[in-house]
């Protein structure tokens, strides 16, 4: 029987993934009176680690699902890829957000590029390639630059190649394993954005201030806010964000990524239907965090208030920083630096493995610290 109304302080909440954003959500949730579920067959995993319970099961077990349908009186996920058929299981038994047919369209950036282009945002030239015969005209219609990207399972800068001419692109269908794929205009970028946002069930959105954000081998690195960029262009970018998640009917907390090009236009890149790591700067530096709007959505709540307190630069630890153990009093000893750790027991490169927020008066004193920081740990 799914729950009508409001969920409140003492209800239980159950989160499908284990890693960090589940973590992130956990710690919120208990923090805000709520109980806690995790499904994730990682027995080590870093949310399983602090919920009252972690079912160590895959993400598709029937009896798991039914447990925490029955244990859970809402459940939410930390990432996209969860089969849509586990969303809709749980749905039967309890609250589901978000919807298991917006995290469909958020799998496949085709899917995800046509409710852009219908929700009026503008998106980089794309063609859709199902199979070797559709290369021709993909190359056609776009020609170089371009990228061709995987419709599903891409993820900080995996699954796309570059190409720069018709014999590359047939290699690099090849090389992605002839999966369906889109063929991207490369687009001449200034800076890319994010806009982090919540919806509830009554329809009111509230919105996260736009984060700059800064990537190293496709994987973020820093997010600075306010973003760089004039307050038309952020006004645009949150109102692209709203609409998208009007068209969807989304509710929980979703993140819109952006590019801003050379000519100042502003363009649609992709959407997470999660909390986002570029919104880990308002753990530290907004009146209310991502993972507390996220519950706020999840339980039908009001939301919360998203203003910035503190300009902010966020930086991500990954893997590399842990040969050796990172030298943490260098960090701890300025005040404005709040470390997060995400109790991951193995460094590999390219696992975060956690991040910092640098707060300061202002974003040039902000940058500074974050700059100071990562050169003393050996970040640059
Ligand atoms: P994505 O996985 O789509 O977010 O792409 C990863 C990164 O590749 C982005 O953060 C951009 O830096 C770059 N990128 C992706 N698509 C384009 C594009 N159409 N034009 C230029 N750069 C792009």
């Amino acid at each position: 029987m799914t729950a009508e109304g409001p969920l409140l302080p003492g209800a239980t909440l159950g989160v499908l993934g284990g890693g960090q954003l589940g973590r992130m959500f956990v710690l919120a949730a208990r923090v805000m009176g709520y109980a806690t579920v995790v499904l994730d067959p990682d027995p080590d995993s870093p949310a399983g680690r602090l919920a009252d319970i972690h079912l160590k099961a895959d993400y598709g077990d029937a009896v798991a699902l039914l447990r925490m349908g029955s244990l859970c009186q809402a459940v939410t996920t930390e990432f996209e890829n969860v089969p849509a058929a586990s969303m809709r299981m749980l749905a039967r038994h309890c609250r589901v957000a978000p919807d298991p047919s917006a995290l469909a369209v958020a799998q496949d950036r085709l899917e995800e590029k046509h409710h852009a282009l219908a929700s009026m945002c503008d998106t980089a030239p794309f063609a859709d390639i199902d199979t070797e015969s559709d290369l021709d005209a993909a190359w056609q219609a776009i020609g170089a630059p371009a990228l061709l990207k995987t419709r599903r399972l891409g993820y900080d800068g995996k699954g796309q190649v570059r190409v720069g001419s018709r014999d590359e692109l047939s290699a690099a269908f090849i090389r992605l394993g002839r999966v369906p794929c889109l063929l991207e205009g490369f687009l001449p970028l200034e800076r890319e954005v994010s806009v982090v946002l919540a919806r509830n069930t009554e329809d009111a959105v509230a919105f996260f201030p736009v984060a700059e954000n800064l990537h190293r081998h496709g994987i973020l690195d820093m997010s600075i806010v306010p973003a760089r960029i004039p307050e038309k262009l952020a006004q645009r970018a949150r109102e692209m964000a709203a609409h998208l998640a009007r068209e969807l009917d989304y509710v929980g907390v979703m993140a819109v990524e952006f590019f801003v090009l050379r000519d100042g236009r502003i363009v649609f890149n992709e959407m997470a239907p999660r909390p986002h790591n570029s919104g880990h700067y308002t753990l530290d530096a907004t009146a209310c965090d991502q993972f507390q709007q996220q519950v706020r959505a999840l339980c039908g709540l009001p939301l919360g208030d998203g203003r910035l307190l503190s300009p902010v630069v966020m930086v991500n630890l990954l893997g590399d920083a842990w040969a050796p153990e990172p030298a943490w009093l260098e960090l701890l000893r300025h005040p404005g630096v709040h470390l997060h750790l995400y109790g991951k027991s193995e460094a590999r490169p390219g696992r975060k493995m956690g991040h910092y927020n640098c707060l300061a008066p202002s974003l040039e004193e902000a940058l500074d610290l974050a700059r100071e920081t990562r050169a003393r740990l050996g970040i640059d």
